[in-house]
């Protein structure tokens, strides 16, 4: 099963299936670029970093 972008990229790897860029088959990002952020003014750990790339799936 893939999504609209159609190859994933062994550069990004991602679990989150619930995303429409996630490549499905893999647990791999089909997008070639992705945006992180953070939601925290100090960032300790890594709960504290987003994927600012994320849509959920339609
Ligand atoms: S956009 Fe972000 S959350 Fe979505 S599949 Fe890619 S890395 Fe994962």
């Amino acid at each position: 099963m893939t999504n609209s972008n159609g190859r994933p990229n062994p550069s990004i790897g991602c679990s989150v299936e619930q995303c429409q860029y996630h490549y499905g088959a893999q647990d791999f990002c089909s997008l070639d670029k992705i945006q992180i952020g953070t939601h925290e003014q100090n960032p300790t750990v890594n709960q504290c970093t987003d994927c600012q790339s994320f849509q959920p799936k339609q």
